[in-house]
This record gives structure tokens, C-alpha cells and sequence, in this order.
């Protein structure tokens, strides 16, 4: 079977609506670990587990208040996204030196690997880091994570690309920078730049310049859109950046031509359900959209975004879909995922092998 036939359209009834198979399959939280797994959209900052925070806050001398003694559950607390804001000025504060990264690094692969993670673009922010701490190392940085990483594939068989985020609320001389920046860091596996950021203030068009120069730089390009701002913010992520897949990207379904441009474009979209509810981008009372924009042959693949900060894994969010809309979903989403990753062809081979062998060896049972 060859790999694009992995992303097929769902199964149609005969009117042509969306239906599930006749026979569900239903998988266990179990299966769901077992489950080989591609992970694209991740950002390595909000990976950052709860006790190594606060070891590093006691170790950098960081005032974190509430977050270094409540009881441990609640050091990510928050209530609306301006105090979600301050959070991630938190983890960002007590990230500060290379040996800081090369822990939490080291920590991803661990938690990746136990979720059967078998390979990941993660983002990076690391015109984030300069801002919180004008001192840091960058080049030092990215090669303290790249030895951490290259430990964990040596003993644990995963393998970690990195994507930098160019940040729009930067603005697009820094995005520029950042961009170049990137390019200087190939050699320790950035292999593309993202867009993530203030969608609504900081438009696509500002960042086409960044992006023209990182495909100059060989580097694949990816963007956050249709998160914060509507439908029309996805087309110009596509039309203007030449973004290969959208992060979110779920207000698409606002407008249907957009939906269509996807559909066409076969560009994937990745979906974090339990981002999408905690940001508003999908109304936490209605059903996620992944659904409709899953019948309307967007290629759709699942992630968790910032899992440690919003208390989510990435086999929690294979539950939601597998609860919603079933098992054939589940394999689905995470063959695009396999399908829309940037590895090199022979690699994404044997991820679609290991994901066939995982639905042949009854990753579920009938109902
Ligand atoms: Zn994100």
C-alpha cells in the first residue's frame, strides 16, 4: 500500500454524509498508548513537567508564589487566559540556562516515549527565551537539547526534529532574525519555522519575508492560524506564507471556501482539542469541529500544544476522537500525522508500517 493511501477521505453513507463503520471498533486508553505516534504539534516549553519547575525555581532563586506551594496538582493553575498568561511568563523564567533545556528536553523524550511517541517536530520558541533572559546561549542552548534528545533516541528509539517558532508578537524584523537564526541552528535538526503568537494583531502578510527565507534555507514552513482570528487568517497562512500544514487551523469551518482550499491543498491540520476549548477557539458547549472538518476531507492529525500546562497528554486527546468520532478517526489522524510529518521518506515508511502492524494486531475490540 503506498503512503498517501493512508489519507483517505472518511466513509460516506450513501447520501453522502459523514457515518461511522458498521461495526465500531473501541479502543482502550491502553490500545491508545500502544498506538504508534507521530507528534507535530508540541511546543517543548510547555512540556515542562511540574516538579522540574519547581526545581528549577528553587535552583534559579525564581519567586514563582502560589505555583512553588500549593499541593503539586495545582502549580499550573489557572483560571482565564490572562492568568494563563502569566503561567507561561513562569515556566518561561525559570528556563534560563542550556542545562535548563537539556533537562526538560530529556524529560519530553521520557513522557514522548511512554505515550509510544515514535517521532516528533516540536516547536521551539527561542526568541522567547532571549526575551526573558537577554543572557541565554542560544547555539549553546539548541546543543544541550540536541545531546539530551540524541541520549533519548540512542536508549529509547525516538527521534526529535525541531521546528522554531518566529513569534508574531515579536513583529517582522525579529520573525526575520529568527528565521535566520533557524537556518544557523540545521545542524542540531531545526528543520522548519512555525508562526505562532497573536493572530489577530500580527497578520500573516507581516511574516511572508521570514518564511521566503527560511525555504530559502531549505528549511519547511508551518503556521499557527484560525485559532484566535477567523477563516480567512488559514487562507492567508496558505496563500501568503505557503504554510505546509496549520497549527489549529479550526475556524476554518467558518467559511466554506476555505475548508475547500484544504481539502484540496491536502494540507493537515493540527488539531489539539483540549487547546482549542481552553483558548475559545472552539466553543467549549458545542461539538469540536474536527468532526465536520474531518467529513469535509480535511486531512486532520492530533496533538496536545502545551499538554503540561493544560493538564492534558497526547493520549488524552487520541481519547477525545476516539470517543467521539471512533476508532477508524483514531488510525486515520494518526497515519496524516505519519503522512504530513517532514521526516525523510524511508522513516515515515516504517512509521506507516508500525501503525498497519498496530491495527492488524486488534489495537481495539468490536462492539
Ligand atoms: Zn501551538
Amino acid at each position: 500500500m503506498s503512503p498517501t493511501s493512508y489519507r483517505t477521505a472518511p466513509p460516506r453513507g450513501s447520501d453522502g454524509k459523514y457515518t461511522t463503520l458498521a461495526k465500531r471498533l473501541s479502543m482502550t486508553r491502553a490500545d491508545l498508548v500502544r498506538l504508534p505516534k507521530v507528534q507535530l504539534h508540541c511546543h517543548l516549553e510547555g512540556t515542562l513537567r511540574r516538579e522540574r519547575f519547581r526545581e528549577l525555581a528553587l535552583h534559579h532563586g525564581v519567586d514563582v508564589g502560589l505555583r512553588g506551594s500549593a499541593p503539586l496538582a495545582e502549580a499550573y493553575a489557572f483560571i482565564d487566559f490572562a492568568e494563563f498568561l502569566l503561567l507561561f511568563r513562569d515556566v518561561s523564567s525559570v528556563l534560563r540556562q542550556p542545562a535548563d533545556f537539556a533537562a526538560l528536553a530529556a524529560d519530553y523524550a521520557a513522557d514522548a516515549v511512554a505515550q509510544n511517541v515514535r517521532y516528533a517536530e516540536i516547536f521551539v520558541s527561542p526568541s522567547v527565551w532571549t526575551w526573558f533572559h537577554h543572557g541565554i546561549d542560544v547555539e549553546a542552548t539548541f546543543a544541550a537539547m540536541r545531546a539530551a534528545l540524541d541520549a533519548a533516541q540512542a536508549t529509547l528509539g525516538i527521534q526529535v526534529a525541531f521546528i522554531c517558532d518566529l513569534t508574531r508578537n515579536f513583529g517582522p524584523q525579529r520573525a526575520l532574525e529568527t528565521a535566520q537564526l533557524a537556518a544557523a541552528m540545521r545542524p542540531y535538526g531545526v528543520i522548519g519555522v512555525g508562526l505562532g503568537g497573536d493572530e489577530a494583531r500580527w497578520p500573516a502578510e507581516l511574516f511572508a519575508d521570514a518564511f521566503a527565507l527560511a525555504r530559502e534555507h531549505g528549511l519547511r514552513t508551518v503556521a499557527h492560524a484560525g485559532e484566535a482570528a477567523g477563516a480567512e487568517s488559514v487562507r492567508s497562512a496558505v496563500e501568503l506564507l505557503g504554510a505546509e500544514r496549520i497549527g489549529h487551523g479550526v475556524r476554518a469551518i467558518e467559511d466554506p471556501t476555505v475548508v475547500e482550499l484544504l481539502a484540496r491543498k491536502r494540507i493537515t491540520l493540527e488539531i489539539c482539542p483540549t487547546s482549542n476549548r481552553l483558548t475559545g477557539a472552539a466553543p467549549a458547549h458545542l461539538p469540536h469541529p474536527m468532526g465536520a472538518l474531518d467529513a469535509a476531507g480535511v486531512l486532520l492529525a492530533i496533538d496536545a500544544d502545551d499538554p503540561a500546562l493544560f493538564g492534558t497528554t497526547l493520549v488524552d486527546e487520541y481519547l477525545e476522537v476516539e470517543q467521539t468520532l471512533g476508532s477508524d478517526a483514531v488510525y486515520r489522524f494518526a497515519a496524516n500525522a505519519v503522512e504530513a510529518a517532514f521526516a525523510p521518506a524511508a522513516l515515515k515508511a516504517r512509521l506507516h508500517a508500525e501503525l498497519a502492524v498496530s491495527r492488524n494486531s486488534g489495537g481495539g475490540v468490536e462492539v
